[in-house]
């Protein structure tokens, strides 16, 4: 009897078979090993993220990076989520006062600006060093100061920090880089660099001009600000305030017409817009920075003359501040007419000087925040009050 011949697959046959399955487990093999690394990459992207974001105070950005993740169950997910959380519900009401102070731009060769001349007693009163702001800020740090936005102060608005910190509004005037200070060791105009961040043109005491970020407040407070996140309650630096009669951050736009005028006030508009996009605030400090605030008893007259300068001629290029620093410190108190009108006029904030820092809420609307100037003058003079409330002035102070 003939048995049926068994089918038997011939040797290509079964190489084929091999080979097909060999196939078959390399492509599940690399798609594991894909998605494993794809998970493993989301993982540690969204734990870096969140990361960053949590020490800036953006928590639920954070928590929101880690849902984003697309692996959300992910036990490191969840731990850095439960973390967050807690870091979160731990913020306290703050009820203290608020601290604000200010500087004028900054001194960044001494050597120039105290030399002698005519100016510089003016410079080494109402000055700053970059050697003393750079020596403050460890300290500011150390005790437990906080950057925190001028606007976001509001009447019956809680203040939720972590407990022990207290916020701070640092706000720096004239920063116009006028035609006097030319060649006195001030930084001569603000640029945008190509990572969008600010830097100084400074000319450096051999006459080179050179990029600098430490030429002023706002890059030195940036990168600072970088190297400890947690300094910045989401994101805040601070106020740059302008006059108007020079233009403003070294473009002056003012006493040029045409096609120049166009490009000078672009210029400017894109330092302003640099500068509101890394955390600063833009405010007035009127247009002409007249003698006729100086004892605060502007007439009505004056104070419409300049805050309509202002508007006419820069409000829109510096982006509409609705800040007020007003000229020489002078005060406006609730139920002052010239505190209607300038709250009319946009100003929401009004920012006088006063040792005693206080935050006043007013019936016209305006939020009143005094601040202390962190001068050369002060530190010689009011030595005490600054060794207690803000940093050992022996350790900061410039020795010309
Ligand atoms: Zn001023």
């Amino acid at each position: 009897m003939m048995l049926g011949r068994r089918r038997r697959r011939t040797f290509p046959g079964r190489l084929l078979v091999i080979v097909i399955l060999a196939i078959c487990l390399v492509v599940v093999w690399v798609r594991f090993t894909n998605a494993k690394k794809t998970k493993e990459a989301a993982v540690a992207t969204a734990i870096t993220s969140a990361n960053q974001l949590r020490q800036g105070y953006f928590y639920e950005e954070a928590l929101q990076a880690l849902a984003d993740s697309g692996y959300p169950s992910e036990e490191e997910i969840v731990a850095l989520q439960q973390e967050i959380e807690a870091q979160q519900s731990s913020l306290v009401e703050y009820d203290g006062d608020f601290y604000h102070v200010f500087f004028h731009s900054l001194v960044v060769y001494p050597e120039l600006a105290f030399d002698g001349d005519y100016k510089a007693e003016g410079y080494n009163m109402w000055m700053t060093t970059v050697s003393e702001f750079r020596a403050m800020l460890p300290q500011l740090y150390e005790r437990d100061f906080i950057l925190y936005p001028l606007d976001l102060i509001r009447e019956n608005q809680p203040v939720m920090l972590p407990p022990g910190k207290k916020p701070l509004i640092i706000s720096i005037d004239d920063v116009n880089y006028y035609d006097y200070m030319e060649g006195d060791g001030f930084a001569e105009r603000l640029l945008v660099d190509e990572n969008g961040e600010i830097v100084c043109e400074v000319v450096t005491p051999e006459g080179e001009t050179e990029l600098s970020y430490h030429g002023d407040v706002m890059p030195i407070l940036d990168g600072f600000v970088k190297e400890h996140p947690d300094f910045s309650f989401r994101g805040a630096k601070g106020v740059v305030a302008v006059t108007g009669y020079e233009g403003a951050f070294g473009y002056n736009f003012i006493d040029v017409e045409g096609e120049a005028k166009q490009k000078l006030m672009e210029e400017a508009t894109r330092v302003a817009t640099a500068l509101k996009n890394t955390g600063w605030l833009i405010a007035c400090h009127s247009y002409t920075h007249n003698d006729y605030f100086k004892d605060g008893m502007v007439s009505n007259e004056d104070l419409h003359y300049d805050t309509n300068r202002f508007k006419e001629r820069i409000y829109d290029v510096v982006l509409q501040p609705d800040i007020y620093i007003s000229p020489f410190g002078y005060h406006l108190h609730e139920g002052d007419e010239r505190l209607m009108y300038l709250k009319n006029m946009g100003y929401t904030y009004f920012c006088p000087v006063s040792t005693a820092m206080r935050t006043l809420f007013t019936e016209e609307g305006v939020v009143i925040s005094e601040r202390f100037n962190l001068d050369r003058y002060n530190m010689r003079n009011q030595t005490e009050f600054i060794n207690e409330t803000f940093f050992d002035v022996d350790s900061v102070y410039y020795k010309n």
